[in-house]
């Protein structure tokens, strides 16, 4: 009998792979393992509607148990790897057995970063278990501490207001998001988080979290109730590295999801791939989502470059915030009514290479669609008629 395709990571690329090889027509053995006990599914409902308690896991679950069944995909759940030999082409189980494959995924993501204490009033988040420990925590007139000013603390800051906590966020940078967005929407960020009541505090540095407080470097000290510490993921790299696979940042692959071993893929949040000839790794539910899918056709032999543009959302109180495409030096504004805004980047011949756009609600999912769109048709673009939100983006297109 041949040995079966194995994922080991049944998170979202994980999940999404294995449907993939189903849906492509992939008929022999096909097992997906995973370290928490629950269905493959989406995070980013843990920040939002998990938390605000107006979904389940089953609303963000990438399939159900007798959908798995139908497609004759194993599922091993609460099991991780813990041994991987490339050159034997198997890899060992928490519960001592081995597996052989044929052709091997590792979609294995990330954990929170944590701080080298454990303390019992301070809580991550990254996955279900610890979204559900956080919303049991979160209550009307709960003193909330969020330290870190990237989406998960900015998002869990939102929620927390909107379930009546007292926030506040603590930022090590002169700004939030810094590290992935630009200075406009960072402040468009840090507005409407001071309009809705978060004391939002940049350029500061954390001594000591207490049981009741947390004490910055410069001796202030904030009484709390709960601490969430949301200061980036770690991506788990650990089994790669340790059977000798090629790794950096993440374990790095080639232009088609490939590892340094054969017959090994990566793909999601731990793989690190090049983008513009740099190796980076994308955190976001679109690159799991498409390296998911692509890593899983590649599998089946179809050697397809990986080139799907990178993008992100984020939703903060009634506003949202969508990307897509690569941020050049080259940046064009274009103001919209009620303070939403357009911003895109040009390569040196004026032809698109993304976009950013923040507006209430979905407002500018149309536009970043249309945004699409530039960026495929490589036509070089007039900047005046960019900033001017009476000509249609539809227009551009036309040319
Ligand atoms: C709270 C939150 C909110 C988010 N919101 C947004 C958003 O609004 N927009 C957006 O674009 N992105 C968002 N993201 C990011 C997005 O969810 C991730 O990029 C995506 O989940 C990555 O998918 P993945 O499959 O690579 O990793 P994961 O979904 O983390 O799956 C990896 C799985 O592998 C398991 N695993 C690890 N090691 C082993 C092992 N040795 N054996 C077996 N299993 C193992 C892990 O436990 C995990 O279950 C959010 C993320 C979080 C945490």
């Amino acid at each position: 009998m041949n040995a079966p395709l194995i994922i080991v990571g049944a998170g979202h690329a994980g999940g999404r792979a294995a449907l993939t090889l189903r849906e492509e027509g992939y008929t022999g053995r096909l097992i997906l393992i995973g370290d928490e006990p629950h269905l493959p599914y989406e995070r980013p409902p843990l920040s939002k509607g998990l938390l605000q308690g107006s979904v389940d896991l089953a609303g963000y679950s990438l399939c159900d148990r007798e959908r798995l069944a139908a497609l004759n995909i194993e599922h091993i759940a609460a099991n991780p790897v813990t041994h991987l030999q490339p050159e034997q082409q198997r890899l060992q189980l928490a519960d001592g057995q081995w597996l052989a494959y044929a052709g091997l995924l590792l979609a294995t993501g990330g954990r929170a970063r944590r701080l080298p204490q454990a303390q019992a009033n301070v809580l991550y988040l990254r996955t279900h278990d610890e979204a559900l420990a956080l919303r049991s925590a979160l209550r009307p007139g709960t003193r909330l501490v969020v330290v870190g000013g990237g989406f998960i603390g900015l998002e869990v800051a939102a929620t927390a207001r909107g379930l009546g906590c007292e926030v506040t966020l603590l930022e090590a940078g002169p700004r939030l998001a810094g590290r992935v967005l630009p200075p406009v929407i960072s402040a468009a960020l840090l507005a409407l988080h001071r309009q809705h009541g978060v004391d939002v505090r940049l350029n500061v540095a954390l001594e000591s979290i207490q049981a009741d407080a947390v004490q910055l470097v410069d001796g202030q000290l904030l009484p709390c109730d709960l601490v969430v510490v949301g200061i980036g993921m770690q991506p788990n790299i650990e089994l790669a590295a340790a059977a000798g696979l090629e790794v950096g940042q993440g374990i790095r692959v080639d232009a088609q999801l490939r590892t340094s071993a054969a017959h090994i893929y990566a793909a999601g949040d731990v793989c690190e791939f090049r983008l513009d000839g740099l190796y980076q790794r994308q955190e976001t539910w679109r690159n799991a989502e498409a390296q998911g899918r692509h890593a899983a056709l590649n599998l089946l032999g179809r050697q397809l470059p990986f080139d799907a543009l990178p993008g992100f959302w984020s939703d903060q109180y009634d506003w949202g915030l969508l990307t897509v495409g690569v941020m050049t030096p080259t940046v064009v504004t274009r103001p919209l009514p009620g303070g939403a805004l357009l911003l895109f980047y040009l390569d040196a011949e004026s032809r698109m290479q993304g976009a950013c756009g923040w507006a209430p609600g979905n407002g500018a999912a149309k536009d970043i669609k249309l945004c699409e769109r530039l960026i495929g048709a490589r036509i070089a673009l007039d900047t005046a008629s960019l900033a001017d939100s009476e000509v249609s983006l539809k227009q551009l297109l036309r040319g």
